[in-house]
C-alpha cells in the first residue's frame, strides 16, 4: 500500500494527533488530503494472482476501511482493529472467533440489552452459556469467574445504570481463571478510557455512537493487541463478511477525527446537567460518575479521562413520571440510540432494553436515560427545566 511519511501517527503521539493523521496519508497519485472513498468490490490484477496493492476482494479488503481499522488501532492503543456493519456484528464476530460450543461467557447484569439477546438467543443455540452477574461486586465475580469462563464481558459506564467497573482488577480476575476480558467501551469512547492499556484482551464498540459521533451511520469494531486472537478475529470479519461498507467507514472515519473535541463538549455538558438535576424536585436519583456521592465516583476518574457524555435519572413519580419527561422534551428528541452531537432522550425499559424486560437484567421503570449532546447547555437545561416542573403537583 502507498505510505506517505506525513500521515504517520505513532503511539507516540498525542490523541487528537492519531485521530486527524493515523491512516489518513494523502493520495499520492492526486496529493487529495483526504483519502478517497473506494467503492470497488474487486482489484485488477498485474498477471494471475500478481495483486498491485495487497487488495484482491472487497469483502477481504478495502481501502477505505483499512483506514478506519488503522484510526481505530491507533486510538484505542491495540495493534488490529476490525470494523463491522454494526456493534452486534462485532460482537457476533468475536464470540465465533474466540469461543467454541461449551464455552460459558460471564457477562454484566446490565449489559446493553442487544448483547444480551445475542448471546442468550442467538448463540446459546450454537452451544454458549452465558452467566450475568453485578461487575461491580468484584468477589462475587471471582467465585462465579473461577466456576469456568471463556470470556468476561463488561461495560464500564454501564448502560443505563452507569455502574463503574475496575478494568485493571476485573483482567485479573479472568487472566487467574484463564479467561479472556472484553470491555464494552462504546459509553466511554477511546478518548475517555483505553481498556487495553488497563489489562482488557479485547475492547469491542458500537462505533453508531460517539466514534461515529452524528448519528448518521450504523457500525461496530473490534480492538486487540495479541497477534494470535486478531487472526481469529480477521478470519471470521473475512469468513463471515459482516463488513462495514465503503461509505459507512468513510463516514466513521471522519467523526473519528473529531472525538476528542466532542467528549470534551459532551463531558463539560453532562456534568453541568447532572449538578443541575441534583436535588430538583421530582428527581429520586441522578445517576452520574462525575458526581461525588456516585459509587464509581474516585474510581471513574482513575480510570477515564473524563465522565461522558451519559446520565440516567430516577424520578419520584414513577414510571408515569418518566413517561411524561421523556415525551416532553423539545431539544432531547425521544430516540434510541446516543453519542450523537444532538441530545437525545430515552426510556430504556419501553425501548433500547425492551429486549430484557421481565429478565434479570430489566430496566426501573421509573428511568430516563439522557444522552446529552454538544448544544448550549444553557438552552437543555431550559427544556428539562421545562419538562420537569410539569411533575409538581
Ligand atoms: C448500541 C450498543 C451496542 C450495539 O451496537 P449496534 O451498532 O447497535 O449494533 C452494543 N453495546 C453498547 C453499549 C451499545 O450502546
Amino acid at each position: 500500500m502507498p505510505h506517505s511519511s506525513n500521515g504517520q501517527a505513532g503511539q507516540g503521539t498525542g490523541f487528537n494527533t492519531r485521530a486527524v493523521h493515523a491512516g489518513q496519508e494523502f493520495e499520492p497519485r492526486t496529493g487529495a488530503v483526504v483519502p478517497p472513498l473506494h467503492f470497488s468490490s474487486t482489484y485488477a490484477q498485474e498477471g494471475i494472482g500478481g495483486l498491485r496493492a495487497g487488495y484482491e476482494y472487497g469483502r477481504g479488503g478495502n481501502p477505505t476501511r483499512d483506514a478506519l481499522q488503522e484510526q481505530l488501532a491507533a486510538l484505542e492503543g491495540g495493534r488490529h482493529a476490525y470494523s463491522f456493519g454494526s456493534g452486534l456484528a462485532a460482537e457476533d464476530a468475536l464470540i465465533r472467533a474466540l469461543c467454541s460450543p461449551g464455552d460459558r461467557i460471564v457477562l454484566g447484569n446490565d449489559a446493553y440489552g442487544g448483547t444480551y439477546r445475542l448471546i442468550s438467543r442467538v448463540l446459546k443455540p450454537w452451544g454458549i452459556e452465558n452467566r450475568p452477574i453485578d461487575m461491580s461486586q468484584l468477589d462475587r465475580v471471582r467465585t462465579v469467574v473461577e466456576q469456568g469462563a471463556r470470556l468476561v464481558w463488561v461495560e464500564t459506564p454501564s448502560n443505563p445504570m452507569m455502574k463503574i467497573t475496575d478494568i485493571t482488577a476485573l483482567a485479573d480476575i479472568a487472566h487467574d481463571a484463564g479467561a479472556l476480558l472484553v470491555v464494552d467501551n462504546t459509553f466511554a469512547s477511546p478518548y475517555l478510557q483505553n481498556p487495553l492499556a488497563l489489562g482488557a484482551d479485547v475492547v469491542v464498540h458500537s462505533t453508531t455512537k460517539y466514534i461515529g459521533g452524528h448519528s448518521d451511520v450504523v457500525g461496530g469494531a473490534v480492538v486487540l493487541d495479541d497477534d494470535e486472537l486478531a487472526e481469529k478475529v480477521g478470519f471470521v470479519q473475512f469468513a463471515v463478511g459482516a463488513v462495514s461498507g465503503p461509505m459507512d467507514a468513510f463516514l466513521t472515519t471522519r467523526g473519528l477525527k473529531t472525538l476528542g473535541v466532542r467528549m470534551e463538549r459532551h463531558s463539560e455538558n453532562a456534568q453541568r446537567i447532572a449538578e443541575w438535576l441534583v436535588g430538583r424536585p421530582g428527581v429520586e436519583k441522578v445517576l452520574y460518575p462525575g458526581l461525588p456521592d456516585h459509587p464509581g465516583h474516585e474510581l471513574a476518574a482513575k480510570q477515564m479521562r473524563r465522565f461522558g457524555g451519559m446520565i440516567s435519572v430516577q424520578f419520584t413519580g414513577g414510571e408515569a413520571a418518566a413517561r411524561k419527561v421523556a415525551e416532553s422534551t423539545r431539544l432531547f428528541t425521544l430516540a434510541e440510540s446516543l453519542g450523537g452531537i444532538e441530545s437525545l432522550m430515552n426510556y430504556p425499559s419501553e425501548m433500547t432494553h425492551a429486549s430484557v424486560k421481565g429478565t434479570e437484567l430489566a430496566v426501573p421503570e421509573n428511568l430516563v436515560r439522557l444522552s446529552v449532546g454538544i448544544e448550549d447547555v444553557e438552552d437543555l437545561i431550559a427544556d428539562l427545566d421545562a419538562a420537569i416542573a410539569q411533575l409538581q403537583p
